[in-house]
């Protein structure tokens, strides 16, 4: 027997039209690519998504088409992100960090048709648009005044081409698990792998992340995603603002600490989210000039492991790190660590100690910690194992390539973890990153986090470099703080109270730069690569 409930496919397009009609006229602030403050609402941006979909179709823009964007986030991003799956076509976000021909492959691999592209992007399109046949029109995310003299076929300045819609137009009607996004995750090895949503998958994951034990937004929230919309599905904020009725402050291309401590002060942002680089970048800012955040409650921290100093400098101003693990393939939060009443009443070293680790995962995700022969490990906060996920926001294959689970349907993240009895996983390393050393595994992000609470040391990366006696041993590469020293002596003695013996690097190695990958990340590949004979061993 059927229930007898109303039928209401979960098609992303209910989250802006709730959105406009209960909170019609939340502020959405952005900094536009031209410079000045931009302003509008949530009322208004739908109208301009509607608008968006009726040009997109008159475009000849079909059901399942792939639809491109290189752009920050602003105002225009998400108007294009809601009009192209209302025309049920699919949003491709490309990130502008990657190697040009990288780009190509990517754009060529999903046939995109059209691309919207902020004015800042112009010059890299037009270098290798003779490589882009599919793609038969540019959208310049800039009005008639601003654009500028271009080579791009079919380019158009973005508010004109809209303006040529009158938005008096009906979302396209769809199935809930139809595709609605493509995001190629950043790929630091092999070709880049397309992870598909669909529009069901992004609703389920944006009720499922806004619960009060993981982001826990509301409508008296102004919500500030540093993250850009590029990076895993923007982390889902464009679509967590709208569901729950939240303001929105756009950072546009301005992502240095300066730009963002001002904007978030201008515009009294209270929940933010971005990778460690970022908020190094804007506490490095504060402690020169000695200035405050006084609006903002809590940052997300994700991507890769948030150093426990970093955790500490926001929780001295007030402001609560909540750390988040996830992935492009995971929608992208797989877990967040709120608080169980398991680990509640800690003192402030306690609750720094649990913000180590990653949390705990949404409804929407399952997670288990197995060994390479499949057997799951058990919970004790020491064992660790191969971290598997499943669920309705969990990716069971990557576009063109076919499925990607194991025989009993769970996604190997690639990542290691341990998971306590309490039920908090704490990501120890990729599995190419961790230091097998005689037998045992040591954990290059435990050392790292350490490293990074030396005052003198401004970033720091642990690789394996093979070793004759014991396989790997773990070596520290920091960059030091400007007119700072980093010897090997100090750091050892840094470490040592904190680990045991056999974890310590075996030496440490000063440098002016650790390299980084497009989303932000140590670069590790080639960190290795580097330094792999370190230790004399070819
Ligand atoms: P991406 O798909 O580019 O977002 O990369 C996902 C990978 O980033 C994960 O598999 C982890 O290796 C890493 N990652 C994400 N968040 C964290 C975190 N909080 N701690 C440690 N690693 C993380």
């Amino acid at each position: 027997m059927l229930g007898l409930m109303q039928d209401w496919p979960l098609r992303i397009h209910r989250l802006i039209d709730h959105a406009a009609r209960h909170h019609g006229g939340r502020t959405i602030a952005s900094r536009s690519v031209e410079g000045p403050m931009h302003r509008t609402d949530y009322a208004t941006l739908r109208r301009r998504s509607l608008a968006l979909a009726q040009r997109l179709v008159r475009e000849g823009v079909q059901p399942g088409d792939r639809v491109a964007t290189l752009a920050w986030n602003t105002w225009r991003h998400i108007e294009a992100w809601y009009g192209i799956t209302g025309a049920g076509a699919i949003y491709h976000t490309l990130n502008p960090r990657l190697f040009p021909d990288q780009i190509a492959w990517i754009l060529n691999h999903a046939e995109s048709r059209l691309m919207f592209l902020d004015l800042s992007f112009v010059a890299l399109a037009e270098g290798i648009a003779a490589k882009l046949p599919h793609i038969t029109r540019y959208v310049v995310m800039t009005d008639a005044a601003h654009m500028p003299a271009t080579s791009l076929p079919g380019a158009v300045d973005y508010e004109s081409w809209l303006a040529e819609a009158d938005g008096d137009f009906a979302w396209l009607p769809g199935e809930e698990n139809a595709a609605a996004g493509l995001c190629y995750t950043s790929g630091t090895t092999g070709e880049p792998k397309g992870v598909l949503y669909s529009h069901r998958s992004n609703l389920l994951h944006a009720l499922a992340v806004a619960a009060p034990d993981m982001m826990g937004l509301s409508a008296m929230d102004r919500v500030m995603p540093v993250v850009p919309m590029f990076h895993a599905n923007g982390w889902c904020l464009p679509f967590v603002a709208p569901l729950t009725g939240a303001g929105l402050v756009l950072p546009g291309p301005k992502l240095d600490g300066p730009s963002l401590h001002a904007l978030m002060q201008a515009e009294g942002v209270t929940f933010t989210a971005a990778v460690p680089t970022v908020w190094l970048g804007l506490l490095q800012h504060m402690e020169a000039t000695g200035s405050e955040l006084t609006t903002l409650k809590r940052v997300v921290i994700g991507g890769s492991a948030c150093p426990r100093a970093l955790t500490s400098a926001f929780e001295q101003r007030g402001i609560h790190v909540v750390h988040a693990w996830g992935m492009t393939e995971t929608s992208p939060i797989g877990t967040i660590c709120g608080v169980k009443p398991e680990v509640a009443g800690r003192d402030a070293e306690g609750v720094l100690d649990l913000q180590e680790t990653q949390g705990f995962p949404p409804f929407t995700v399952d997670m288990r910690i197995v060994g390479d022969d499949g057997v799951e490990k058990p919970w004790d906060g020491a064992t660790f194992g191969n971290l598997q996920v499943r669920g309705p926001t969990v990716t069971r294959g990557y576009f063109r390539t076919g499925d990607a689970l194991t025989e009993d349907g769970w996604f190997e993240t690639g990542d290691v973890a341990t998971i306590d009895p309490a039920g908090y996983m704490h990501i120890t390393d990729r599995t190419k990153d961790v230091i097998k050393s005689g037998g045992e595994w040591i954990s290059s992000i435990a050392l790292e986090n350490l490293a990074m609470g030396h005052p003198d040391v401004a970033e720091a990366a642990v690789v394996a470099a093979r070793h004759p006696k014991w396989d790997e041993r773990p070596l520290l590469v920091v960059v030091a703080k400007p007119g700072r020293t980093v010897t090997r002596e100090g750091m050892v003695a840094h470490l040592a109270p904190h680990v045991a013996k056999w974890w310590l690097p075996d030496d440490v190695v000063v440098v002016e730069e650790i390299p980084h990958t497009a989303t932000g990340k140590i670069l590790k590949t080639k960190l290795r690569e580097q330094f792999a004979g370190y230790f004399g061993v070819p």
